[in-house]
């Protein structure tokens, strides 16, 4: 009676250790991984009020506000631009190491404008790099 209980404690023990390892080592993916989902969630709540726009004008019988429809197009795809660059960071991260990352995130020594790799000018002040 005693060791079952002793026995099911060091398995209890042993799992929790092992879990915590594990957690530990995806904390960062897992920020990626949760930040990727909040741009996904606000994508999809976009293209509802994309189609939210379109149907309402379906129902008027007028054409969607060419403005509206192309301001949330644009919306929808930076959000999609920044969906694809943190699938880019999170592929690097797990295939390649923290270097790469460095390198894609570089900043101007001047006014500190993120700089897109392989760029020879500043975008921000036109300083060469
Ligand atoms: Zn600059």
């Amino acid at each position: 009676m005693g060791s079952f209980f002793k026995k099911l404690q060091e398995t209890a023990k042993s799992t929790a250790d092992t879990l915590g390892a594990k957690s530990a080592e995806l904390v960062s993916a897992g920020k990626l991984k949760v930040e990727k989902m909040q741009l996904e969630s606000k994508v999809k709540e976009k293209k509802t009020d994309l189609g939210g726009l379109v149907y309402l004008a379906y129902l008027s019988g007028q054409e969607p506000d060419t403005d509206k429809v192309t301001a949330l197009c644009e919306e929808i795809k930076e959000l999609e631009a920044q969906i694809s660059s943190l699938d880019k960071k999170m592929n690097e991260e797990t295939a390649e190491g923290k270097d790469t990352v460095q390198e894609a995130v570089a900043a101007c020594k001047q006014c500190g404008q993120a700089l897109t790799s392989g760029a020879k000018f500043c975008p921000g002040c036109g300083t060469q790099v």
